[in-house]
């Protein structure tokens, strides 16, 4: 079989690899949809294996891992700006729950997580971890986009479109794992909502099937202090104890948002290998609370980074992200080393493969794993005159300068434009699904 080569030489190399190495002046050499080798730009000339390779030059750039959204429901892209300034009650079941009842079907999936992986890949992001109904045609839309993503396999007490009770709904979540077990780009996990909205039974049962299956559980967990002390007048318990209780405080789960936790809290979670998924600008716009970032990077906890939905966001710019968690980690400690530029851009990339069980395939430029890169073009105003790539990265560069993209080897953007998918169009399709749903 004819091997495809790519070499794509960049300025910089960042390569979140564990010495956080970044490579000056070095090739990125590509075979088919694995990185073979890094080597430096001098010495590549001198090869001649690499003769039919195609060569992307990327002066004044910084190559990077893609960025891994680890919490996002995608299709809500088309709720953006429905309902805003509300606290995260109010907004759910007076906002977002009636009109995902209303309106949520697979037209509106497809419609939605286009509109999602779209925006994310413009900005940089190559994997993302979703929540949301009909796990099923999102997993087809993400394969057919050429977007690698972790699908959650959502689970209520409640009913949906998508399932009338809990039974149903996991049935349903392990069908899905297995019928999409064998796409290249997608795999599964179990997507439990919340504490307050799934019960003790069905999540024993993921609980099971997870470590069985050895498949993440992704759930919202600790978002408020409200949903705390609720709990705790409820059942007197908070539900971290709760799911401690149902062994699910462990390394599959991605427990997301975490505004509210206590110093013991802290601890169990580190020695259970809890990830924590922060959402800053999510939990800033819905008032929810702020995670306690410094603490728990000092308990060595991996922290990886989601925007949640556009809908309470309302972006899906991960690189915003990165800067809004490394200022807020700062201010909210009242100390400026806390998540540093590293830090973030770790939270950003290589902590999110972790999370997903992923790391020994993507999150780092390191040689054997999937080419999901990206390039940022830092030959612009606000990110010149150039000491530090990392510094820039983290703290001054905007997704507008991704200038490239590569998904599993596969051009996404190029030269700042799509490769694949119809920007016209997917805008064409929000701007007609908010035509409908306003009337
Ligand atoms: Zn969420």
């Amino acid at each position: 079989m004819q091997h495809r080569y790519q070499i794509i030489q960049a300025d910089w190399t960042i390569t979140v690899n564990s010495d956080f190495e970044v490579l000056r002046d070095f090739a990125v050499v590509l075979e088919d949809n694995r990185i073979q080798t890094l080597i430096a730009n001098d010495e590549i000339a001198e090869l001649d294996c690499y003769q039919s390779a195609e060569i992307v030059r990327l002066p004044g750039c910084a190559l990077m891992p893609g960025m891994v959204n680890s919490h996002t429901h995608a299709p809500m892209s088309l709720f953006r700006g429905m309902a805003d300034d509300l606290p995260l009650m109010q907004w759910l079941t007076e906002h977002i729950w009636p009109a995902e009842a209303r309106w949520v079907d697979p037209s509106f999936i497809a419609d939605g997580f286009r509109l999602a992986a779209a925006e994310m890949i413009r900005s940089g992001t190559t994997c993302l971890s979703d929540m949301f109904y009909f796990p099923d045609e999102a997993a087809r839309c993400a394969q057919e986009i050429g977007m690698r993503s972790v699908i959650g396999l959502i689970v209520l007490d409640f009913p949906s479109a998508w399932a009338k009770d809990a039974d149903e709904y996991l049935h349903k979540a392990l069908a899905v794992h297995d019928e999409i077990r064998e796409l290249s780009l997608v795999s599964s996990a179990f997507a439990p909502h919340a504490p307050y909205t799934v019960s003790d039974q069905p999540l024993r049962q993921i609980a099971m099937y997870s470590s069985e299956l050895d498949v993440p559980v992704h759930m919202h967990v600790h978002e408020t202090a409200h949903e705390v002390a609720e709990a705790q007048q409820k059942t007197g318990q908070r539900p971290l104890q709760r799911l401690d209780q149902l062994d699910l405080l462990n390394p599959n789960l991605i427990a997301v948002h975490m505004t509210e936790l206590d110093e013991f809290e802290i601890e169990r979670i580190a020695e259970a290998g809890v990830n924590v998924a922060h959402c800053p600008e999510s939990n800033l716009k819905l008032g929810s609370g702020i995670c306690p970032v410094a603490d728990l990077l000092e308990q060595g906890v991996n922290i990886c980074l989601g925007t949640d939905g556009a809908a309470s966001n309302n972006d899906l710019d991960l690189l915003g992200e990165m800067r809004t968690a490394a200022l807020l980690a700062k201010g909210s400690s009242g100390n400026a080393s806390a998540c540093d530029a590293r830090q973030a851009i770790e939270m950003a990339t290589i902590n999110g493969a972790r999370a997903l069980g992923m790391a020994d395939r993507i999150g780092s430029i390191e040689v054997g794993k999937h080419a999901d890169l990206i390039a940022l073009d830092l030959n612009s105003l606000n990110t010149q005159p150039l000491y530090d790539p990392v510094a820039q990265v983290a703290y001054a560069a905007s997704s507008r300068q991704v200038s490239h993209v590569w998904i599993d080897g596969v051009a996404q953007l190029k030269d700042f434009e799509f490769c694949r998918l119809d920007s016209a169009e997917i805008i064409a399709k929000a701007a007609a699904w908010a035509q409908k749903i306003k009337s």
